[in-house]
């Protein structure tokens, strides 16, 4: 069997751990004679896996005690429009927009009301840094500020939390929740797909806090309103009950890495030494302003792009898969989420200096 390292954006690559303890529970989970995927969402076995998981995760990531946890699905597409329906009120919300992901979600909001640009860092479609607290136009009245911290698609991170004063905080964390500490008070709502650093697509998180539940705009479907689905401990209707354990599973194992504090030391040094790699020569090139590049999501293109269909292929036969970048940007993508190992990107940085100095 050979394992690649994969540098997919998401679905990404998952702990070889969770994948074997799944393998091996797959048949007969803990002697109830069934996989998890066969359970009833109402049985005791599955209640157990559900509140577990939660348990980890909030403990993972330090949740106080009036913010509910929500399962649910629909991706964090459908978060676009279940934001504004729950939190709008009839009122205007601000968007930061630094990236792919920030401006689809402010679309979205538009069409259930008025959805005000704070700020947009885009330069022809193409983003490469955030703005500073004093450049954003905030309305102190709006009914949310909402603000993606790390921009997947373009490798643009925050290295800030945005200031919105009384106005809930609201984040698109889906390529960066768990990569290291966050403090979750500062925020009214998070929300995150799972398919980039906690498990397998279909599952969608949204931790919100108390006050923001039970506003939802006349005309929410059922299935799109928070206080359903957080008066029904996500299981209102059938939640995504495999990508739900597997999500677990992995809780279990980041705490088994020291936690969010301990993978967000080894996310630094991955991202680090990978940036040390692109900046050694005038062969790589990223064009993120410097403190805003992500930890997560590595861009970065060959100084001859004609190179570039080589540069992957070489790549792949060493087992380093799914560099080709998104195709708005183009280049190449590194996305080193927690589940990517140290030595996948040391193995990397490695083929990098060799194509580099083979073809330069
Ligand atoms: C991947 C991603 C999305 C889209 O997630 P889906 O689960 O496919 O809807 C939204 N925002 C960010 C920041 C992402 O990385």
């Amino acid at each position: 069997m050979a394992r690649v390292y994969n540098f997919s954006a998401g679905p990404a690559m998952l702990p070889q751990a969770v994948i074997e303890r799944a393998q091996a529970e797959m048949l007969d989970w803990h002697g109830s004679g069934m996989s998890v995927m066969e359970m009833s969402h109402r049985g005791k076995e599955y209640m157990s896996i559900a509140e577990k998981a939660e348990a980890d995760l909030r403990e993972l990531m330090a949740i106080p005690a009036n913010y509910k946890v929500l399962f649910l699905q629909g991706g964090a597409s459908s978060q676009f429009a279940m934001i504004p329906m729950n939190l709008l009120g009839g009122r205007a919300a601000d968007y930061i927009v630094t990236g792919t992901w920030g401006k689809k979600a402010i679309a979205e909001a538009a069409r259930f009301g008025r959805a005000n640009c704070a700020a947009d860092t885009g330069v022809g479609g193409r983003y490469t840094s955030v703005p500073s607290q004093a450049e954003l136009k905030l309305d102190p009245g709006a009914a949310y500020l909402h603000y993606t911290p790390n921009e997947t698609v373009d490798g643009v991170e925050f290295p800030y939390i945005p200031e919105a004063g009384a106005v809930p905080l609201v984040a698109d964390f889906s390529s960066s929740i768990l990569s290291c500490p966050i403090d979750v008070s500062r925020y009214g709502l998070i929300y995150a797909g799972a398919q980039k650093n906690i498990g397998p697509a279909g599952l969608t998180i949204v931790i919100v806090r108390d006050d923001l539940i039970g506003h939802a705009m006349p005309g929410t479907p059922t299935m799109f309103d928070y206080a359903i689905h957080a008066d029904n401990d996500s299981m209102y209707n059938t939640p995504a009950t495999y990508a739900w354990y597997l999500a677990g599973l992995v809780f279990e194992w980041l705490k088994g890495q020291g936690g969010v504090a301990g993978i967000a030391e080894v996310n630094r040094r991955k991202a680090e030494k990978l940036y040390a790699a692109i900046d050694a020569t005038d062969f790589y090139a990223n064009p993120v302003v410097t403190e805003c590049r992500s930890r997560m999501n590595v861009v970065f293109t060959l100084a001859d792009s004609t190179l570039d269909e080589r540069f992957l292929a070489e790549a792949k036969a060493l087992g380093l898969t799914t560099l080709k970048g998104h195709r708005i940007v183009g280049g190449m993508r590194a996305s080193l989420y927690n589940a990517m190992p140290e030595a996948g990107v040391d193995a990397l940085v490695a083929f990098m200096a060799d194509f580099a100095q083979r073809n330069g």
